[in-house]
């Protein structure tokens, strides 16, 4: 069984998909804690940052690289924004696929 963000890159489930390239798409986080609140994943399942091996990395330096676009495209370069990436269960990483949030819209206040 595909993780929900495989089956969201496989088209099996929709989602409001604003960009993809070879490595990775960007949707609207369903349930958004920002008036922008975006999810930067990579296609290949991978089930989190913690499981990337040092050859993996420029695939983070693609996500964020990814992320600042996507930010500029909606409007939130200026103002600012914030890139969350979460892992494990403490830091309540509920789907265990890679994904970045990019967060902007409203003043975020400091990380608790
Ligand atoms: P995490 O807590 O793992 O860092 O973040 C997972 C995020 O995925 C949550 O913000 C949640 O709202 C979002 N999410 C979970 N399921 C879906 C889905 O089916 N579609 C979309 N677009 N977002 C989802
Ligand atoms: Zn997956």
């Amino acid at each position: 069984m595909k993780c929900i963000f495989c089956q969201i890159v496989a088209g099996e489930i929709p989602a409001d998909i604003l960009y993809q390239d070879e490595e990775a798409m960007v949707f609207r986080d369903i349930n958004p804690q920002a008036p922008k609140h975006l999810l930067i994943v990579p296609k290949s399942h991978i089930s989190s940052v913690a499981e990337l091996n040092k050859e993996q990395m420029a695939l983070v330096g693609h996500l964020v690289w990814v992320a600042n676009e996507q930010a500029k495209r909606e409007g939130i370069a200026q103002s600012g924004y914030r890139l969350v990436i979460n892992c494990g269960a403490e830091a309540g990483q509920e789907v265990s696929h890679v994904h970045l949030h990019l967060l902007g819209g409203r003043s975020l206040g400091k990380m608790g």
